[in-house]
């Protein structure tokens, strides 16, 4: 394949492909009646993808809003130049309301404490704090109790610092269709809705939905749908597939370092767990390895992509180098394997030639989901938008 994008300092990165973040952002926007907002979940660095560039990619595509998960992540992109509404998906620290009010980030609330010290801060300068306020209905993670919102409200409500621009709760099976407990969680929401509407309390933007529910329950949209995976080109399950065609967005190449013809008998890599077997297999070596998210738990799992052909990584996974073999007399696929030659472009995950790796295949093979593959891969990896 024709991927050379390499950065200078290291063999080995993250490619993001901006036109496949750029459709599945379309995508997601077509599935919403005009006049539903899009908030672009971008926590974790968009999930490893890179959030100040990936905002800027959805933006232009139809988002509306963002969310992130802490005070820092929406710092960053405050201080890259985003202007746009950026929610924060939990309660901060009470320390930080000066840091919100005067960076205009908005927290989700669901203590009173928090909610008057946000509102002071924000009175005492000559301000009004936008909070979205986060209902539990039956996920058991955060928010006031849906009961108890009218209540709620009523007790933050008299302070003139604060201002409810949402009102949301969070899904804890959206991706199983027709399961009975999204539906009551559904149902707890929409209540506490109406019961604040009609207290003559105004909820702001109500919204409810994460990636799967958007795909599979249209009914739930309301005012605002929080998109998250799909944007990257991830499912959220087998069950929203047929639904939506998404692009992946996230590549990881590398480039070999080094590579032998080791002798029969020869061990790879600590403990020597892997011994070569046959004359005539290729060892080579990349400088990726569990520090950069290729988790440990694929070691000899997994293979990687040469000249758009697989082959199986072998011995344990390093910190910042992992090994592979090539079989050169073994015909696989299509045609003959290829000798392997130093600086030669190696995927671990995305696209080469017919050959794909995807988040799910890994996640599958580290008993975890694609949300995590992705999430890991940013963590060291420089990373090249093309
Ligand atoms: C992470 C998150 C989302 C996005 O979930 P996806 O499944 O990635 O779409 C939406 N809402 C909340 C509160 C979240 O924490």
């Amino acid at each position: 394949m024709g991927q050379d994008r390499c950065p200078d300092t290291r063999w080995a990165w993250v490619e993001i492909d901006k036109g496949a973040l750029r459709r599945n952002t379309r995508a997601f926007k077509d599935l919403l009646e005009p006049g539903v907002r899009m908030m672009a979940v971008v926590k974790a660095d968009a999930y490893g993808h890179g959030a100040v560039q990936c905002v800027k990619v959805m933006r232009a595509a139809g988002a509306d809003q963002f969310a992130v998960a802490t005070v820092k992540e929406g710092l960053e992109l405050r201080e890259a130049g985003i202007t746009w509404p950026i929610l924060i998906l939990s309660e901060p620290p009470m320390e930080c309301v000066q840091t919100l009010v005067e960076h205009d980030l908005m927290p989700s609330v669901y203590t009173q404490g928090f909610a008057l010290a946000y509102g002071e801060c924000a009175a005492a300068l000559g301000k009004v704090g936008k909070y979205h306020l986060a209902l539990e209905t039956g996920m058991t993670r955060i928010g006031v109790n849906w009961k108890d919102a009218v209540e709620f409200r009523r007790g933050i409500d008299f302070h003139r610092g604060l201002s409810c621009a949402g009102t949301f709760t969070h899904f804890a099976t959206a991706d199983v269709p027709g399961d009975w407990t999204f539906a009551l969680q559904f149902k707890r929401f929409t209540e506490a809705v109406s019961a604040m509407r009609g207290a003559g309390i105004d909820c702001g933007l109500v919204h409810c939905d994460n990636t799967p529910a958007t795909i599979l329950y249209p009914d739930t949209h309301l005012d605002m749908c929080r998109v998250g995976v799909g944007l990257y080109g991830m499912q959220p399950a087998e069950s929203t597939r047929p639904h939506i065609s998404l692009d992946p967005v996230m590549g990881v190449r590398a480039k070999v370092t080094r590579v032998i013809y080791p002798e029969t008998g020869a061990g790879v890599s600590y403990g020597l767990t892997y011994t070569v077997a046959r004359q005539n297999t290729q060892i080579a070596t990349i400088p990726v390895g569990y520090a950069d998210g290729l988790s440990r738990t694929l070691s000899d799992k997994m293979d990687v992509l040469v000249h758009g052909t697989r082959c199986p990584q072998v011995g344990h996974i390093c910190m910042d180098q992992c090994m592979f073999a090539v079989d050169v007399n073994t015909r696989r696929a299509v045609r003959p394997m290829d000798e392997v030659h130093y600086g030669d472009v190696v995927t671990i995950l995305g696209a080469d030639g017919n050959e794909r790796i995807t988040a799910e295949e890994m996640a599958k093979l580290r008993g975890t989901i694609n949300y995590e593959v992705t999430c890991n891969f940013g963590m060291r990896l420089e990373k090249v938008y093309v």
